[in-house]
């Protein structure tokens, strides 16, 4: 399996670039990737806005020595876009802000970014004012369509502050910081929203999770192997946990990240109480979890026996529910963290829906469902859970599709190009960082904006 599709590589090569010019074919771009040490962006960054939000984000780039730009100037070139519309209080305030963003768009780099920064429409003080949500979700659309317009690699997603946090605060930051890098190359057209001023800044944003013990499940191959290898990356201990029937592969992934094999069946009935023991007798703790493992069991329902259906719900939903429920009973005993986290893996197909996945799809909305039910007790304590849906992510479960099939299933998103395992595990591991305590109950779609769903 290639990193970077045939087709991918075929347009960037001056030939294919002409001929998939000519022919108007998708002219998908490679994407700029985070590695350890790369700095946010290398270009300038233009703030627009006069609210204080722009300016706490302009202070804190410029002190960290970033060119930051308050106008668009003439001829510059820029690697990224903050956009502060937080205190518009009726949609026509949009449209100075919003109309200078369009000028500046032409000179967006490939692989740039642009990044709304508004306050949250769900949020209590406008739920009976007119004027001022139609704004705030004006900025949800405006934003969303704008995704859909950027080129070469570029994106453009939003950050939702409650009416109660600022740019300031630590999740703020850590969202801001996700979207300006490579770590959110295949994020397009979405939202974190920052609930509450929760969560501290780390000593090192390169290694935001010094120190903490993460169990991911299903870490032998794919999407879980790559969770393991980024959140070593960014400096976590890992407990990886496989089938036994995958134990040569999972102690490959695991000798690779320095961490520890549990061969176990997350269906077993005392999963949650066997990994709480495994984390205290080497660590002494247990900073979180990443429900990874899942499978797919496709039938249109009209063929669907009860074995495919039953299988999936046991590991998809039911094993994840039954962990998480063994976990929280254990907090207080010192070795679950009180600002414990939990992310999961969704699906595209649990919002959008997929034919052939009812079972998939009940599942993988099942997690969304977990997530938001938990926020609240696991918030009480500085923790979180929040989940990422993955759109088509080139891993050997979407290379073994029908060519046809795979190759529409790819380029239907603003991207053209199927995500990576890495991608995925950019999202889990920005949930994992303390910083981040203030995002919590939400879905993060890691997708390239699909066409496919909302
Ligand atoms: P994968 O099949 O490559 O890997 C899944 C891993 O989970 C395997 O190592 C498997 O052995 C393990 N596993 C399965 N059942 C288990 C059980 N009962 N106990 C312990 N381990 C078990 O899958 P992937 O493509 O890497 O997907 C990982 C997750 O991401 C899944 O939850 C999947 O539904 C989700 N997802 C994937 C995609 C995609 O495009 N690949 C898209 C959306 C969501």
């Amino acid at each position: 399996m290639s990193q970077t599709d045939g087709y991918t590589r075929f347009v960037n090569r001056p030939l294919g670039k002409q001929i998939a010019k000519a022919a108007g074919l998708p002219q998908p771009v490679p994407l700029r990737r985070h590695t350890l040490g790369d700095p946010l962006v290398t270009g300038p960054i233009l703030i627009l806005g006069e609210s204080a939000a722009a300016e706490t984000v302009a202070k804190q780039l410029w002190r960290e020595e970033y060119d930051v730009r308050r106008d668009v100037g003439l001829k510059q070139k820029f690697s990224a876009i903050v956009v502060a519309l937080d205190e518009i209080r009726h949609p026509q305030d949009l449209s100075d802000t919003v109309l200078e963003l369009g000028q500046a768009l032409r000179r967006l780099d490939s692989n740039g970014r642009v990044i709304t920064i508004f306050r949250d429409p769900n949020d209590a003080s406008v739920a009976n004012d007119a004027t001022a949500l139609a704004a705030r979700r004006g900025v949800e659309g405006l934003t969303r369509s704008l995704a859909k317009e950027m080129r070469r690699g570029a994106t453009a997603n939003g950050i939702v502050l409650s009416d109660d946090v600022e740019m300031t605060s630590a999740s703020a930051q850590s969202a801001i910081r996700f979207f300006l890098s490579g770590r959110s190359a295949y994020v397009a057209g979405q939202f974190l929203t920052v609930s509450s001023s929760a969560g501290e800044v780390p000593s090192n944003w390169d290694t935001p999770l010094a120190e903490k013990v993460i169990v991911v499940t299903g870490a032998a191959r794919g999407i879980g192997a790559a969770i393991s290898e980024l959140l070593a990356r960014d400096g976590a201990t890992v407990i990886g946990v496989d089938m036994p029937s995958a134990g040569d592969a999972l102690t490959d992934v695991m000798n690779r990240v320095g961490g520890i094999s549990v061969q176990m069946d997350i269906t077993a009935e005392d999963a949650g109480v066997q990994l709480l023991q495994k984390a205290r007798e080497r660590f002494g703790r247990l900073d979180g979890i990443v429900h990874n493992a899942g499978i797919t069991r496709d039938k249109l329902l009209a063929n669907m026996d009860d074995s495919r259906w039953d299988s999936l719900i046991a590991v998809n939903i039911s094993a994840p529910l039954r962990i998480n429920e063994q976990l929280l009973q254990a907090r207080g005993d010192g070795v679950l963290a009180d600002n414990f986290r939990i992310t999961s893996l969704s699906s595209t197909s649990g919002i959008a829906g997929n034919r052939g996945q009812t079972n998939y799809a009940a599942a993988k909305a099942g997690v969304m469902g977990m997530t938001q039910a938990y926020a609240e007790t696991l918030g009480e304590t500085g923790g979180s859970i929040n989940a990422v849906a993955p759109g088509f992510i080139e891993t050997a479960m979407t290379d073994a599709m029908p060519t046809a099939t795979r190759e529409v299933a790819r380029r239907m998103n603003a991207m053209q190009q199927g995500g990576r395992p890495v991608d995925v595990a950019e999202a889990i591991a920005l949930f994992h960082a303390d910083a981040s305590a203030g995002i919590n109950g939400t879905t993060l779609r890691v997708c390239g904006q699909s066409m496919v769903g909302q």
